[in-house]
């Protein structure tokens, strides 16, 4: 089974500087680190090749410095690592990346099961994923928490939804985002961090795309316009309920009547 993970570095700090222009994060000069929902899923697709043998390939659209979390990658079991990086893709936002990822994947061949995190822990949409499968035109299950089966044909998942669990079973190729508390993910091995060290890492760029429509990548490929950006006020006023459960759901409709949150008469 060739199995594909999408995995994006993110600031490894909460301190990171918006360009006011373009409402995007300025990336470089920051410290990085691999986004924790794709380790997930890069443990995921080490799992399943254990069990089905084929290779795994990790496949990331950032700035050169994600050769360290390829390495990384390497570390745990990842055998190709590509980076997708161009100046032209600078300034993508969900449509443009995840049409630029697509454009990777069909650039790379054959991928019977592509797998994402559930969401990134900086731009945090969780579309991407979905994103990518309706650019490729295949089957997608988002938020992934458990794999029940695999056989060469499909695979079934249970996906733990807002307020229900469902089961799936999705025909391959397909494309799956995971949660992060799927599987622990293991930590890189010394023996594969000697034995990678000079396993190359190929960086491709637009013009390796298949397409290579300009229009749909960077600023140009990218609908969304950032109107405005601004830290959220805090509110430190807090109401501590005390009492049982009774006394405390008593106490909170009180309190929302008295904001006017809810209507008076009924509390309802
Ligand atoms: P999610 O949808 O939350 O991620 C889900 C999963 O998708 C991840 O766990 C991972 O598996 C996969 N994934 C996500 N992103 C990548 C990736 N890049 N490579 C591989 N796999 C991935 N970001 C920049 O870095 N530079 C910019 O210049 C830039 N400009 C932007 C301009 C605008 C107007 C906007 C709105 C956004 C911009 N962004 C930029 C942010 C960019 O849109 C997001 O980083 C990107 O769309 C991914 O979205 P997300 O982080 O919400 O991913």
């Amino acid at each position: 089974m060739n199995i594909l993970v999408c995995m994006k570095q993110v600031p490894a700090t909460s301190q990171v500087e918006i360009d006011r222009e373009t409402g995007s994060l300025k990336r470089l000069g920051t410290q990085a680190k691999t986004n924790p929902y794709d380790l997930s899923a890069l443990e995921t697709a080490l799992r399943l090749r254990e069990r089905m043998g084929g290779r795994v390939t990790v496949l990331t659209m950032g700035p050169p410095q994600a050769e360290q979390m390829m390495r990384d990658a390497y570390r745990m079991g990842a055998d190709d690592a590509v980076i997708l990086s161009d100046r032209k893709f600078a300034g993508s936002d969900v449509l443009a990346t995840s049409y630029t990822l697509s454009q990777g994947i069909r650039l790379l061949g054959k991928a019977d099961l592509i797998l994402c995190g559930r969401q990134t822990t900086d731009g945090d949409t969780a579309q991407i994923g979905p994103a990518v499968a309706e650019h490729l035109g295949i089957p997608h299950a988002a938020w992934v928490s458990e794999i029940l089966a695999v056989d060469e044909t499909g695979i079934e998942v249970r996906q733990t939804l807002a307020t229900v669990t469902q089961r799936s079973r999705l025909r391959l190729p397909c494309l799956i985002t995971v949660e992060k508390n799927i599987c622990v993910p293991r930590l890189p091995s010394y023996r594969l961090k000697r034995e990678t060290a000079e396993r190359p890492i190929r960086v491709c760029g637009f013009d390796d795309l298949p397409e290579k429509n300009l229009s749909r990548c960077g600023l140009a490929g990218s609908p969304t316009h950032v109107e405005t950006m601004f830290a959220p006020p805090v509110n430190a006023k807090k109401v501590m309920l005390k009492g049982s459960a009774g006394e405390k759901a008593a106490a909170l409709v009180s309190v929302l009547k008295e904001k006017k949150l809810i209507e008076g008469g009924t509390g309802k």
